[in-house]
């Protein structure tokens, strides 16, 4: 029974450039409406003050796009697996979350203390 109950926040905070792993899908602010896939991330660091990324992206172009890393995106997915624990028997749970669609994870109650009234009634 994974019946876990996470409280998330709305996922509303900036996102950079440099929180890109591979297999997020995002958008830059100009260009809202053309969804890039990460194929792989490279950083080097420049200075203290300037981390550059090299982003390879799925299928748009062959070379990879450099930026600073504190370029703004859009991210549209960005399936995260967060280790959270229990509120009521602290008991370590991984939940996994697309954080621009679920939200960002806040707390967690497990299975163990879901309510009977609880029961999903999907399918109606
Ligand atoms: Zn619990």
């Amino acid at each position: 029974m994974s019946n876990h109950a996470v409280v998330t926040l709305n996922f509303t905070r900036p996102v950079y450039a440099h929180e890109l792993r591979p297999g997020d899908v995002f958008a830059f602010p100009d260009a809202p409406h053309t969804p890039l896939t990460v194929g792989g991330v490279k950083k080097t660091v420049i200075s203290p003050e300037l981390t550059l990324l090299a982003l390879a992206l799925h299928g748009r172009r062959a070379e990879p796009v450099h930026l600073p890393a504190s370029t703004p995106v859009r991210p549209l997915r960005m399936v995260r697996t967060v280790s959270l624990t229990c509120l009521l028997c602290h008991k370590p749970q991984d939940v996994e979350l697309d954080l621009p669609h679920d939200g960002e994870p806040l707390s967690l109650v497990c299975g163990d203390h879901a309510p009977d009234t609880a029961q999903n009634t999907e399918g109606e």
